[in-house]
This record gives C-alpha cells, structure tokens and sequence, in this order.
C-alpha cells in the first residue's frame, strides 16, 4: 500500500471534528499565550534567593507553581540555587516516588504516515524508508521476545498516522497484545499494561481505546510555540491542526481515560519556552479535570532520516540545559511521573534519574519488528531516529540496583482502580509509595526469579533485604500480608499485587 492515501478517499478530510476543539477554547483562543510566556520569561531574568527558596517550598509541599513561579526557576543560573533546586527535586521525588524507576518497551506497530513533520522520519516524503506495519502474527513474535525473553510487562506502543494504523488496527493489536502468554520458566511471562502513543483522536475512538484497558493515552504536543509548530508541520496534513492536537487529552479525560501523557521534542524552539508550554498544560487539565498528567516526556531532537541539518542545531538543547528541563519540570509538576528514554545515552539516563525521572525503557529496538526480526529491522530506513542506549533490561536493572533504584514491575495501579484522581491525590500526599512499594518488590522479585542474569541477582540481594527491612518498619500493618505474598512469589506464584 502507498504512504498516501487514495486521492478521492475521505479518511482524513474526516479526522478532525472541529466542534471536539472549540468546545474547550475561551473565545477562540487556546490556553498556551506565546507573548505572555515570553512576558513572564523576560520579567525575572534574575530572581532573587528568597523567591526561589519560596518557590521552593511550595514544591515540597508538592504543589503544582504558577507560570511566573517556573519562569523564575528557568532564569536561575547562580550555582548555590542551582544546587538548592536539585537538592529539592531529589527530596520530592523521594516523598512522591521513594527510590522505584519503572521499566517499559517501546513496540513500534508500523511507520506509515499520512503527515509530514519536518522532523521525523517515517514522514511521509521520506521516499527512501522501508513502510511496514505489523501483522498480528508478527505482533505475537515481538511481544513472545519482550514478555517471554526480556520480561518487559509494560509496554508503549507506537503508531503513526494513516488508515493502515487506524483505531480499528490499534484496538486489535491491544488485544492481541494482552492475549500474549508466554511459558517462562514455571511461570507465564505477559504484557500487563499497555501505554499508547498514538496521534491526537475524537472522543469517540478514545473510548474505543479505554473500553479496550489501555494504561496512559500519551502525545506529545512537539512543540508548544504557535509559530514554530506550523511551520514544522506542513499546511494540508492534519497534524497542522495545533488545537486539534493540544486539545486530545481534554478529550481523553471526556472518553474515561484518566491517565494522560504530556510531552515536548525539545530542540525544534527555545527550551525555556517548551517548559512553560508543558506546565500551562498541566494547570489547564488541572484546571478543567481536577486532575494533571500522569506523565511528561522530554524527547530531545535526534538525527534521523532526511532531516534538515539545521533543524538539529538550531534550538539544540545542551546537556545542562536539558538538565535544567528536568529540574524545572520535577519542581513544578512535583507529582507527575517522569519518563527518558534511550535516545538518550546512559550517562545522560543516570544523570537524569538522580534529578527526578521515574520512568524509562530497556532493551529498546525502535525498528518495525526489531525484537523479533533483529539487526534486519534496524537500519536507518526503517526507524524513526537513532538510539543513544541500547544497553538491555537486565543491565538497566543491574546499574539500578548498584545505585539504590528498585526497578518496578508494578502494573497493580490501573487494574485496582488507582488512576487518574485517585492516583494524584495519593501522590500528592506522599502516600501512594505504600502500595507501590510493595508491589515493586514483590514485582522486582518475580522479575529476578524470571529472568534476571546471575550477576544481577548478585547485585540486587542487598537491596532486597534492605527494603524488606523497610517495609517491616514503615508498614508493620500491612507487612504479614507483603510477607505471605513475597512467600508465594517465591515458589513459584506470578502477578500477586496489594
Ligand atoms: N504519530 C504519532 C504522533 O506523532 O503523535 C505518534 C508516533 S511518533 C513516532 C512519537 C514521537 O516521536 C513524536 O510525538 C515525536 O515527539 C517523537 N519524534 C519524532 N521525530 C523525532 C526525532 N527525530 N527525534 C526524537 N524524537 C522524535
Ligand atoms: Fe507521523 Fe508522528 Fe512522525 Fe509526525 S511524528 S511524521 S505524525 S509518525
């Protein structure tokens, strides 16, 4: 099939339902201001140190900062305050997350596209890539080597925008994809959360998709700059449509879906300004829904096929700078979830996860049907970008362990019914950690039985027995029950959650 659809056919023409857009605009316009950002930007291009400390302290209260709030932490750049915002971002990833790092897969179904963002590479002018989308045999295949190999039970799972990869095609790969049971060992390895990145889409398939128990619903924004964002993506493709897009997770929260992912690309415009974008769009969905997003991502530009070279250095985002992106998102959001993932490379992973990230992926192959098809699946033409880490689950785990980190497992939350509000009000409160901690261990012990190398399991026996003693300590109520679960799981039970 071309990358194009037929000429006379009315799929896209029927993507956008306007009315799904200006039910949530006020007069017209949207909720991100460009020139009130900037405003905010320039008014405190040197914020004094008692602000900051005041700012500060709203954020270990765990209290989402106003737009002037952020502006002043992205203007720091006296080392005493860049140390006393890192020193916070790590005291409140502690009281929301502890020291759990929750591990997932990217699964890429296909790489048509109907649009033309400058920036990627399964464009649709991209005449050189290799378009493939996944068949359901061949989505057993991936899913066999993830759940059945690796031990991922988390997935992301990726599609472009285009008839092949419609609703009808993602509610059928989501079932296949649950349907997945893999022997390992006495035990059976599968995918028990399913994470979705997908263009924007109507309420109407969004209720598709959370009637079919997707986890979060994440797209990116790209970009939150009006001006940047049409000229990066191409009059007469649907991704032109800026509101279309910012408005989708308004619209998931109207279909039931509760956990929402937010994100920026950041180096397609200035960084400072990206941030300000992704925090105008948590206030707005707090705003409106009560509740703020479950995630936010930082993709950072990387080369790909067929982009502009001076795409890649315009707006390029150094590594301190990305490192303050992470700070001033950790503060000002403090009990959203973080995610990198490996197109980064690892020592900017490590990094970063000591600044607040909770999330990342492993063993990652972004090539339609990498996992199962390997190197063939991974040239150029047939991914989107370039990875920076290819290192696998076990090592990510292993590197974890050395550094403190209990790498979760836990897919408890969606399936017991703690999303969405009641998620963010026990993040808030510091006290989501007491489910989620044990069932990371009780998770991360499944997953070092399963499937752990020797070495790993070497590495991670300190660490076990520490946070065992923990939870005796912290949670002497509930720790009979942790203490018979972590029994069971011993000999053999999988997926027992609390
Ligand atoms: N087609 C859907 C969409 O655009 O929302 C989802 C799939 S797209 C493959 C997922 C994300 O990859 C995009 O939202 C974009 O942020 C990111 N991306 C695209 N090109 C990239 C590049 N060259 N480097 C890094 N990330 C990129
Ligand atoms: Fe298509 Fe998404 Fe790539 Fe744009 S970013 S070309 S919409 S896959």
């Amino acid at each position: 099939m071309s990358n194009k659809p037929e000429k006379n056919d009315c799929w896209q023409d029927n993507r956008i339902k306007k009315a799904e857009v200006e039910k949530y605009m006020a007069q017209g316009h949207d909720f991100v201001h460009d020139e009130d950002i900037l405003q905010k930007l320039s008014a405190c291009k040197k914020p004094d140190s008692h602000r900051i400390k005041d700012i500060l302290a709203k954020s270990l209260a765990i209290q989402s900062l106003s737009l002037d709030e952020t502006a002043a932490l992205l203007n720091v750049t006296d080392h005493r305050l860049l140390e006393d915002m890192k020193e916070a971002a790590l005291k409140i990833k502690k009281k929301v997350y502890d020291n759990r790092i929750v591990t997932f897969a990217p699964l890429y179904m296909g790489n048509y596209c109907v649009n033309n963002c400058l920036y990627c590479g399964f464009k649709t002018d991209n005449k050189q890539a290799k378009r493939k989308v996944l068949f359901q045999e061949e989505i057993i295949k991936e899913v066999e080597v993830l759940a059945g190999e690796i031990g991922h039970k988390r997935l992301i799972v990726v599609y472009g925008e285009h008839p092949q990869n419609d609703v009808d095609y993602i509610l059928s790969s989501i079932k296949t994809i649950y349907g997945v049971k893999v022997k390992v060992k006495n035990a059976i390895g599968n995918i028990r959360r399913i994470n979705v990145n997908a263009p924007a889409l109507s309420i109407k398939d969004l209720k598709w998709l959370h009637e079919a128990g997707i986890g979060t619903y994440q797209v990116f924004q790209e970009t939150y700059h009006h001006q940047t964002y049409a000229a990066m993506h191409p009059k007469e493709t649907i991704k032109n449509n800026y509101q279309w897009r910012l408005y989708c997770m308004h619209r998931a929260f109207e279909a039931g879906i509760d956990d929402v992912g937010i994100g920026a690309l950041f180096g397609l415009y200035d960084w400072k300004f990206e941030v300000m974008g992704l925090v105008a769009h948590a206030l707005e969905l707090e705003k409106t829904f009560g509740i703020g997003p479950h995630t936010v991502s930082f993709p950072r530009l990387e080369s790909a096929l067929n982009i502009p070279k001076e795409l890649l250095s315009r707006y390029k985002v150094s590594d301190d700078d990305f490192m303050k992106v992470i700070l001033a998102v950790r503060l000002s959001i403090p009990y959203t979830g973080m995610i990198i993932t490996a197109r980064e490379t690892a020592s900017i992973r490590r990094a970063a996860i000591s600044l607040g990230i909770t999330q990342t992926d492993a063993s990652t192959k972004i090539g339609i049907g990498g996992y199962s098809r390997g190197k063939e699946a991974q040239d150029e033409q047939s991914q989107q970008f370039i990875l920076g880490d290819m290192r696998s689950l076990d090592e990510i785990v292993c590197e974890f362990a050395q550094m403190g980190y209990i790498t979760s497992f836990c897919t408890a939350g969606y399936r017991c019914g703690r999303t969405g509000k009641c998620i963010m009000d026990l993040l808030r409160s510091g006290a989501e950690g007491k489910f989620c901690k044990l069932n990371a261990i009780l998770t991360f012990k499944e997953w070092l039985d399963d499937f752990a190398s020797e070495n790993t399991k070497k590495q991670s026996k300190a660490l076990l027995e520490r946070e065992i003693i923990e939870v005796r300590k912290k949670a002497p109520d509930i720790f009979p029950k942790f203490q018979e679960y972590y029994k069971r799981i011993k000999a053999g039970e999988r997926d027992l959650y609390i």
